[in-house]
Formats: structure tokens, C-alpha cells, sequence
């Protein structure tokens, strides 16, 4: 059982002449529940290698609690904590073998050798590495290292995992074959984890639940799922999701009913002959409208068009689908659809925008307006 608490944890950097200069970690609280995998994302320089390497003990506290198991550890050692931590770089000993690499822990806790024998034996079976028990560092790929140090990991039994962006140095196919290797092995060992990455499709993948966090502050946490149905704010919003959210300057107008009018072109967008509660004190006020790639449709009749001048400027096929791109004053919008071979360019016959998928951003703080509630 290992379940990690942050409470109000902040951290700050000095340069060596001023304290205080940098807040790198900015009052962050959550819950990593047992066997959990929770994953830590958020842009370059957000905060997340100083989180991680804080639950490790590699990095001082500087405000706040962690507890492990209700009980604070913030100045436990590093080693009298019972976690382990996957290097981005693999941190192996390029003098000793593969087999080596993974016992060395265990032999300088003087574990008996038959022991580390059986348990070396019973990872590297785990993780396929049988065949290069006896070979060095060098002479493996990228990915193979990568498991190793996820090894010399697991050999320990750790009660808590801590991946620091452990797949970055791979190429594109061995890091989709490695989510799937991580995934197994969470399943396999049911070991705590907390995985912190810069790259949102490795979050959506692996995550139990995110931790969204931007500028030193957690901006969101929950389930993938969720995170990408109903973000908060308009970080999270155009962070989760790729191709990303669509975003619209403008304000609802009473026209027609009810139109979203956008703020650089004649472009209006039917909303409906109501308006959700919530919405009525933004009327005629500036607010920012966000829309799915794959919530908006071209379609072969033009009834329920928008009035609008979008044109259709360029396409890719992916194959299995097909992006849009729709210019609409100077800006570009993207459409997800099923892929055709032939597309029209210029003013599509009509366009639809799913009117209740859309999310509505508060101008002044980019806070996603609640519509139920
Ligand atoms: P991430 O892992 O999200 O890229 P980091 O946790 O490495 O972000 O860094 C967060 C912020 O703290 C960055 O602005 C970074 O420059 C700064 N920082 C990280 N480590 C140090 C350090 N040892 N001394 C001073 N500033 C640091």
C-alpha cells in the first residue's frame, strides 16, 4: 500500500545572489491514491522534473507536506524512502554488464546472492531482457537500455515508481511499444506510479488520472477522459488534444435568437433561440469560444450553415482520417473527419458547428464557463 499526499507544496529557486527569485512550484496539493498511475504533464520548464525529484527526496521541500502513507516524509533520505526513479537518460553503469546493472542495488543491501540471482532473473524475463544479461550498455539499442533501467527499477520492489520522461530519447515507434510494455507492467507489478512527461499523447495513454500543470501551478487533474470533455481553463483546453482545440475571439449576440459573433470577420454562429443561464451575463461582453476538430462538420447541404465565410484552404489525409483547414479571417481552423480522396476548395456547401460541444472561455482569466452549474 503506498499512497502519496502533496499538501500546499512551493518551491523556490535562488540564482546564488537573491532568495527567492524563482517559484518554480506554486502551492500544488494532490492525492496519488494506491497503485495509481498518475501522470504529470505540462510544457518545458513547467515544474515537473522539480515535483517528482521533490517525491524522490532529490530535491528539497520548500513549503508544504509530503506524506506517504499519512506519514511526512519530507525530509526522509532518499534511500530510507521506498521509491525508485527512471531516469530520461537511463543513469546505467556503462563498466558493468546488463546483469550487473541490476543487481548492483540489491548486492549493496546485502541481499544473499541466490536471491539476486532469482530475482534478476525473474525481471529481466518480465521485460524480455534474457538474451543480453551479459552484454554492456553500449552495445544496446535505446530501448533496451530504457528497460534495463526500468529493471534495475522493479528489482528492488519499490512501493512507489517515479518515471522522469522516460521514453523522450526514443524514436516514434519504440515509444508507442514502450507505453504499451509500461502499461503491462503497472498491470503486472500494481505498483504505485507517478510519470511525468512533456508530451500529452503519452498522458492520454497511460494516465489513470493527469495532473495538468503549467507555470508552477496544477491548472487540472483528472481522468483523460475527462480532461478532454470538460477542461477547466483554456491551458488544459488547447494542451489535451491533438490537432488542438479551435479558438474564436468574439461575443453571443441576441441575433437570430442567439449568435456567437466573431470579433475580426462577419462570421456568426447560430446558437440557439435560448441561452444557458450561465451565459446570459457575458451577452455582448468579449468571450473566447472553443470547438473539437471534430465537432465541426462540412456537409453537402447548406441549412444549417453558419454565416460565414470560411473556405477550405488545405487538407491532409492520414489515412485513417482527414484534417480541414478552414480559413476564416486570419485565422486557420482545423476539421477532423473521415478521409475522401478528393476535397473542393474555396466555400463549402455547408458547415456545421455542434452547437453543444462548444466551450466558452472567460475573457479575463481563460476559466471555462460552467453551463450546467
Ligand atoms: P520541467 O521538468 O517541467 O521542464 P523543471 O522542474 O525542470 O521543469 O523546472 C522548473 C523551473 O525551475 C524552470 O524555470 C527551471 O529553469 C527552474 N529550475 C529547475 N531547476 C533549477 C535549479 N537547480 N536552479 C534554478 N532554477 C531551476
Amino acid at each position: 500500500m503506498a499512497e502519496l499526499e502533496l499538501s500546499h507544496i512551493s518551491k523556490w529557486y535562488t540564482d546564488g545572489r537573491k532568495p527567492a527569485r524563482l517559484k518554480a512550484i506554486d502551492d500544488i496539493s494532490f492525492t496519488v491514491k494506491d497503485k495509481e498511475f498518475m501522470v504529470i504533464v505540462g510544457p518545458s520548464g513547467c515544474g515537473k522534473s522539480t515535483l517528482l525529484r521533490m517525491i524522490a527526496g532529490l530535491e528539497e521541500i520548500g513549503e508544504g507536506t509530503l506524506a506517504m502513507d499519512g506519514k511526512r516524509i519530507n525530509g526522509l533520505d532518499p534511500r530510507d524512502r521506498d521509491i525508485a526513479m527512471v531516469f530520461q537518460n537511463y543513469a546505467l553503469y556503462p563498466h558493468m554488464t546488463v546483469y550487473d546493472n541490476m543487481a548492483f542495488g540489491l548486492r549493496l543491501k546485502h541481499i544473499r546472492r541466490k536471491e539476486i540471482h532469482e530475482r534478476v532473473m525473474e525481471t529481466a524475463k518480465m521485460l524480455e531482457m534474457e538474451e543480453v544479461l551479459e552484454r554492456k550498455p553500449k552495445t544496446l539499442s535505446g530501448g533496451q537500455r530504457q528497460r534495463v533501467a526500468i529493471g534495475r527499477a522493479i528489482i528492488r520492489r519499490p512501493e512507489v515508481f517515479l518515471f522522469d520522461e522516460p521514453l523522450s530519447n526514443l524514436d516514434a515507434k519504440l515509444r508507442s511499444q514502450m507505453r504499451i510494455e509500461l502499461q503491462k507492467l503497472h498491470r503486472t507489478i500494481n505498483a504505485t506510479m507517478v510519470y511525468v512527461t512533456h508530451d500529452q499523447t503519452e498522458a492520454m495513454t497511460l494516465g489513470t488520472r493527469i495532473a495538468v500543470l503549467n507555470k508552477g501551478r496544477l491548472m487540472q487533474l483528472d481522468t483523460p477522459l475527462h480532461l478532454y470533455n470538460y477542461p477547466d481553463n483554456q491551458f488544459v483546453a488547447s494542451f489535451i488534444g491533438s490537432p488542438t482545440m479551435n479558438f474564436l475571439r468574439g461575443s453571443i449576440q441576441k441575433i437570430n435568437g442567439y449568435s456567437f459573433v466573431h470579433e475580426s470577420s462577419d462570421c456568426r454562429i447560430f446558437l440557439g433561440p435560448m441561452l444557458p443561464p450561465s451565459l446570459v451575463k457575458y451577452l455582448d461582453k468579449p468571450i473566447r469560444l472553443g470547438i473539437r476538430p471534430e465537432h465541426i462538420c462540412i456537409c453537402e447541404e447548406d441549412t444549417e450553415s453558419p454565416d460565414c465565410n470560411l473556405k477550405v484552404v488545405a487538407y491532409e489525409n492520414m489515412g485513417n482520417e482527414q484534417f480541414v483547414y478552414l480559413a476564416l479571417a486570419q485565422h486557420v481552423l482545423i476539421v477532423r473527419r473521415q478521409p475522401r480522396e478528393t476535397i473542393t476548395f474555396g466555400q463549402p456547401k455547408g458547415i456545421r458547428f455542434l452547437t453543444e460541444k462548444i466551450i466558452y472561455m472567460d475573457e479575463s482569466d481563460g476559466q471555462v464557463i460552467k453551463i450546467n452549474g
